[in-house]
C-alpha cells in the first residue's frame, strides 16, 4: 500500500503503547494532534455553540454533514459563498460526512439500487437521488479537507448476508467515489451558475457569481477517506479493509457500522479484528462514536479520531459527563451543591458556577444552561483526549486508561 503523494496531508505516528497511539495529523488547514475527538458541526454550526467557543474548549478538527448542506442551504450555495470553512469562520482543519447515515436514518420513502439512494427529504419531502458521483460532486463543492465516501448503513444486528451485500456495495460504491473525485480533481468542479440536477439553484445565485470562474472550479486540496464496513463479522471486516487497500493510496481510512445497535462487547471486538489488519502509517477514524468510556476504549484499541453528537445532545437534556460517570444536573440532590460541575474543568459550566445554579437554569428551561452544559461535554471529551496523548508521550497509557476506565464505572451504569 502506498500513501497518495498530497503533500498538504501526512500522518506520523510519535509514540505506541500496545495499539494504542498519538500522532500528528496535518491537512491543508492545520494539523490535528491524536487521539482526537471532532465535534460535530451537524448544520455547520456546533449546536448551541460558536466556532470561538468550539477552539476555546480545545476542538481542533470539526465534523459537518453533507446530507443536511446538501439539502439547506445547498452546496452550491455553500460553494458560492465561499466554501464550508469561509461560511462557518472555522479556519481549522475540518471534515465532511457523505450523509449516507442520515439518508438511512432521516430520509423517507427511500429505495437503494446499485446506482445509490432515492430518497425524499426530511424537510420537504423532495425527491433526491444521492449516489457516490452526486456525493463527491457535493463534497468537493463543500470543500471540507476530509470528505467521505458514500457508503450503505444496516442495522448493528444484521445478519452475514445482509452485512456482505452492504459491504460489497460499499466497496463498489468506493471505487465510483474515487473515479469522480480523481476526475474532479482533474477537470475541475462543474461551473457555478450551471442548474444541475444535483443542485437547484437559487434565483440570488448570479449575484454571487465568482470574477475568475475558471479559477473557482479548481476543486480545493482535499483527501477522500474510505469507510470499513462489515457489521459485527470478523471475516466481512477483514475483506472490507482487503478490498479498500486493493482499490487504491489512502491517506486515512475510517471504521464505519458501530454504534448502531450493536453491544458495546460487539464494538470492542469489531475494532480488535480491524486493527491488525490496518495500515499503522493511516489515521483510523471511528465514526459516531463519541461516549467517554467509548473514546478511552477505542484509543486502546489503535482509533485515532472520533466524533459524536453526544456531548451536546447529552448536555441539551441535563447530561453532563465527569470522571465519575454521567451526571444528571436536575437531580433534586443538586439544589444545594455548591461544588462546580466537576473539579479543575477549565469550561466556563465549572469555573464560573456551581452545581446548584446550574441545575436551577434547567429547571427554570433558561437556554444558558443548554449551552453551559454542552460546552462542559466537549471540554471533557477534548481534555480526555488530551489526557490520553499525553499518557501516550509519558508511556503510561496502559495503566491512565485502566485507572480512568475503572474510576469511570465505578458509579455509572453504561459499561458493558
Ligand atoms: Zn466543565
Amino acid at each position: 500500500m502506498h500513501v497518495p503523494t498530497t503533500p498538504e496531508f501526512s500522518f506520523r505516528v510519535s509514540h505506541e503503547q500496545g495499539a494504542a497511539r498519538a500522532g500528528v495529523f496535518a491537512t491543508p488547514h492545520g494539523v490535528v494532534e491524536t487521539p482526537a475527538f471532532m465535534p460535530v458541526a451537524t448544520q455547520g454550526t456546533i449546536k448551541g455553540l460558536s466556532m470561538d467557543e468550539v477552539a476555546s474548549a480545545g476542538g481542533r478538527m470539526v465534523l459537518s454533514n453533507a446530507y443536511h448542506l446538501y439539502l439547506r442551504p445547498g452546496d452550491m450555495m455553500v460553494r458560492a459563498l465561499g466554501g464550508l470553512h469561509a461560511f462557518a469562520r472555522w479556519n481549522g482543519p475540518m471534515l465532511t460526512d457523505s450523509g449516507g447515515f442520515q439518508v438511512f436514518s432521516l430520509a423517507k420513502l427511500r429505495t437503494v439500487h446499485e446506482d445509490g439512494v432515492v430518497f425524499r427529504s426530511h424537510l420537504d419531502g423532495s425527491l433526491h437521488e444521492y449516489g457516490p458521483e452526486a456525493v463527491m460532486r457535493i463534497e468537493r463543492n463543500l470543500g471540507a479537507d476530509v470528505i467521505m465516501q458514500l457508503d450503505e448503513l444496516i442495522a448493528g444486528q444484521a445478519g452475514e448476508s445482509a452485512a456482505r451485500g452492504a459491504m460489497e456495495r460499499s466497496l463498489r460504491w468506493l471505487a465510483r467515489c474515487r473515479a469522480e473525485f480523481d476526475r474532479i480533481e482533474r477537470d475541475g468542479r462543474a461551473p457555478l451558475g450551471l442548474t444541475t440536477t444535483d443542485a437547484v439553484l437559487p434565483a440570488d445565485l448570479p449575484s454571487l457569481l465568482p470574477a475568475d470562474p475558471e479559477r473557482e472550479r479548481i476543486a480545493p486540496t482535499q483527501a477522500l477517506f474510505p469507510i470499513v464496513q462489515g457489521g459485527t463479522h470478523p471475516e466481512l471486516r477483514r475483506a472490507s479493509v482487503a478490498g479498500i487497500l486493493a482499490t487504491g493510496d489512502w491517506h486515512g481510512i475510517a471504521i464505519g457500522g458501530l454504534s448502531v445497535g450493536e453491544s458495546k462487547a460487539d464494538m470492542y471486538a469489531t475494532l480488535e479484528v480491524c486493527e491488525p489488519v490496518l495500515p499503522t502509517g493511516l489515521p483510523r477514524y471511528l465514526m459516531g462514536v463519541g461516549f467517554p468510556d467509548d473514546l478511552v476504549e477505542g484509543v486502546r484499541r489503535g482509533i485515532d479520531l472520533f466524533d459524536c453528537v453526544a456531548p451536546t445532545r447529552m448536555g441539551r437534556d441535563g447530561t453532563a459527563f465527569t470522571p465519575d460517570g454521567k451526571v444528571q444536573i436536575r437531580k433534586g440532590s443538586h439544589r444545594t451543591d455548591r461544588r462546580p460541575l466537576v473539579e479543575g474543568c477549565g469550561c466556563p459550566g465549572c469555573t464560573r458556577y456551581d452545581r446548584a445554579y446550574l441545575r436551577h437554569l434547567f429547571v427554570a428551561e433558561e437556554m444558558l444552561g443548554l449551552r453551559l452544559l454542552a460546552l462542559h461535554n466537549l471540554t471533557f471529551l477534548l481534555d480526555t483526549m488530551r489526557d490520553a496523548r499525553a499518557a501516550l508521550r509519558d508511556g503510561v497509557f496502559d495503566a491512565w486508561s485502566e485507572r480512568w476506565l475503572a474510576r469511570y464505572r465505578a458509579t455509572t451504569s453504561a459499561s458493558p
